[in-house]
């Protein structure tokens, strides 16, 4: 049976007003973004909510609806609030929930008013104090972007609107700097959700602070990051551990890059070419392609899903190596991400770059469940 649609990203801009280092659509292979309108258009904003409707009556349960970039916000109050009213005009907030994923230095009272009256969460996109996200999080002439961020955050708390309104941060590891750190700023500027991500890289090209396949900076890292969950009387919630947590207990995650779920996963770029999930761009130019390259302005959603093609790009979220298949912890890890097992020799055969960092973390999750008397798959 074909897969749903479970998440369509949009690519509202296709450009971004900050210049991160670590950045897998501008600083990986991938070129295809310098092709791409700066923003998206009208014609394409028109054609692509008729597919998103239509897709909506011909499926039976409902789908997340991101908005992202480059910098989501560089499209504009106008054209946003033309795409968000658009959207809610046939898709209410519970089944087609709309979140915004934003570095937050464009956030102002007029674009917190649109989305509080159109239900878009705002998730912004901070790696922890000043030293962890000035490592990487620079804008295009080398300078801190800090304090921009924060500012944003600033006008998202200060809403009357906020409960709602700020859906959490966002942050990629910065291994260098300690766990209990970042989890305590990020707490301390009123985060009600954190969730982290793993620095792109592969096979061939280690993720920034990782020695050796076989070392654990991020595992060590995370298993300090789970302390201070846990230890925290008041803790705030972390998706990353709560997946793990909901998979050893043999539930399902929420999220691509853990178990062994498939997701539905599509990007609408700029022109409105329908795509595969953008990480993949960080293996190789043109990664993410359809070999039909469909648009939304000449092909129904549910063509794609049903295509041999799509099948193939779904089945790709589960490993198919041989390290995998046997591994004890294959049902919560899931192989990571496919980016992570990427190599040129080797294709996407092969398991994470992660995999010993994702070992850890799991066993020390599962310890703590069996040491808290919770019986585990
Ligand atoms: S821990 Fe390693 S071998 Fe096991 S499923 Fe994950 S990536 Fe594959």
């Amino acid at each position: 049976m074909a897969l749903q649609l479970d998440t369509a990203l949009i690519k509202t801009a296709s450009r971004c007003n900050y210049d991160c280092s670590y950045c897998y659509v501008y600083q990986g292979k991938d070129t295809s973004w310098r092709a791409q309108p700066k923003r998206m258009g009208l014609d394409v904003i028109d054609s692509l909510v008729d597919r998103l409707i239509h897709q909506a009556n011909a499926q039976a349960a409902g789908f997340a609806i991101v908005l992202h970039g480059g910098e989501p916000l560089l499209l504009g109050l106008e054209n946003l609030t033309i795409l968000v009213k658009k959207l809610r005009e046939k898709l209410d907030s519970q089944r087609y929930p709309i979140s915004l994923q934003t570095n937050g230095a464009l956030l102002n009272k007029e674009f917190l008013d649109l989305f509080s009256k159109e239900k878009v969460s705002v998730s912004v996109s901070i790696d922890g104090d000043q030293g962890a996200n000035d490592i990487a999080r620079v804008d295009v002439n080398g300078k801190t972007t800090f304090s921009k961020t924060i500012k944003g955050i600033q006008a998202l708390r200060s809403h009357t609107d906020s409960e709602f309104l700020f859906a959490g941060t966002l942050s990629v590891i910065q291994p260098s700097i300690p766990a209990k750190i970042t989890y305590d700023f990020l707490k301390s500027i009123g985060s009600p959700n954190m969730d982290f991500l793993m620095q792109d890289g592969n096979h061939d090209r280690l993720p920034q602070g990782k020695s050796s396949f076989k070392s654990t900076e991020y595992g060590d890292w995370l298993c300090e990051l789970f302390e201070c969950y846990t230890s925290d009387s008041s803790p705030v919630p972390i998706r990353f551990f709560d997946d793990i947590v909901r998979l050893i207990l043999g539930d399902s995650g929420t999220k691509e890059g853990q178990g062994t779920d498939p997701y539905g996963i599509l990007i609408f770029e700029t022109d409105g070419e329908i795509r595969k999930n953008d990480t993949l761009r960080s293996s190789f130019d043109g990664a993410d392609f359809f070999t039909s390259r469909w648009n939304v302005r000449d092909t129904k959603i549910s063509e794609v899903l049903s295509s041999k093609e799509f099948s193939e790009y779904a089945r790709m979220q589960i490993p198919i190596c041989e390290s995998c298949n046997s591994c004890e912890y294959l049902s919560v890890c899931g192989g990571g991400m496919p980016l992570y097992r990427w190599s040129e020799s080797n294709g996407y055969d092969s398991p994470s770059v992660y995999c010993h960092d994702h070992m850890k973390i799991i066993r020390s999750v599962k310890e703590r469940l069996l040491l808290e008397g919770v019986e585990c798959t």
